[in-house]
């Protein structure tokens, strides 16, 4: 059964359900942006065990390449702004005393 508003992904195609676009479409995308503001991390995990099994399917079907997930599925993901990993603050930082 198909829940429609849901922009579920049809598979093996890989395309939303309701829209017919490449899943993640850009509504299923905003949804999981606004589902997971704060949990970014849990999100890339549940797309990553997603586009593995996307992949799985592209290969077993055999119809050639298999399209550029990593972008598909990940890439909206990616933090809007340079997040720098490594801080600096042992740089300038001078708190012991004479
Ligand atoms: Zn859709």
């Amino acid at each position: 059964m198909t829940v429609l508003g849901l922009h579920r992904a049809s598979r093996p195609s890989w395309r939303c359900e309701d829209c017919g676009k490449p899943w993640p479409c850009p509504e299923r995308q905003a949804m999981l942006l606004d589902e997971r503001p704060l949990d970014r991390m849990a999100a890339l995990l549940f797309m990553a065990k997603l586009m593995y099994e996307a992949i799985e399917d592209f290969t077993q079907d055999g119809t050639g390449p298999v399209p550029d997930l990593y972008e598909r599925f990940l890439g909206f993901l990616r933090p809007a702004e340079p997040d720098p990993a490594g801080g600096t603050e042992s740089e300038g930082v001078a708190d012991e005393g004479p």
